[in-house]
């Protein structure tokens, strides 16, 4: 059985592998210029950002490092806590961090991320994201790279999930409204 646009839960295409290759390759130029000669890591959050952060790496052309965490949440959305279940295998004291994730939300889980690494005394600390989906934010956080703004629809593929699967579509897709309700 072949996934895909033939699955009926499938709204339509939001962002073509054509156009999510280009926007990496444009957010790869300026994480260059911008960490020439730093010490960078890049560090995802499992599972769903391992896909961007592959293609972003190669898009990187500086010697860099990167490392992963997992995480699970529990609770509804502003009382939700967050558990790290697998950390960094590294220290980042001293190191200019990257934190790359596939799509911020209401953004509370990398608030809370942002606040142990920073705890870890890295040089820097900075995030770039492939998907914003600004209008559902709940807390501030800035952001220094930025690949799409996204409506509040949920999306799946290019390492978003609906129960495990749909991670590996090479494209950003909308799901039809009933099967997933908040
Ligand atoms: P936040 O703490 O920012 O609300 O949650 C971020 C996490 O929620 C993401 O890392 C992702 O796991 C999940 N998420 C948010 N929006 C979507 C979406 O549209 N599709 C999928 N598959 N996951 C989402």
């Amino acid at each position: 059985m072949k996934l895909h646009l033939s699955d009926s839960r499938i709204d339509r295409v939001l962002l073509t592998g054509d156009e999510i290759a280009a926007q990496v390759a444009d957010l790869g130029s300026r994480i260059v210029a911008d960490y020439a000669g730093r010490d960078l890591v890049l560090i995802t959050v499992l599972k769903g950002g391992l896909f961007f952060l592959a293609d972003l790496c190669r898009s990187i052309d500086l010697p860099l490092t990167v490392d992963f965490m997992a995480i699970s949440s529990y609770g509804p959305g502003a009382e939700s806590a967050v558990r790290i279940t697998k950390d960094l295998d590294d220290p980042i004291e001293g190191r200019d961090v990257l934190m790359v994730e596939d799509i911020i939300d209401t953004g509370l889980t990398l608030n809370y991320l942002m606040r142990v690494l920073r705890e870890r005394k890295p040089a820097s600390l900075a995030v770039c994201t492939l998907l914003d989906k600004d209008v559902r934010r709940l807390v501030d956080l800035p952001i220094e790279y930025r690949g799409f703004r996204v409506p509040d629809r949920f999306l799946v593929g290019y390492g978003l999930d609906l129960d495990g699967v749909w991670r590996n579509l090479p494209y950003v897709a909308t799901l039809h409204e009933e099967v997933w309700e908040r």
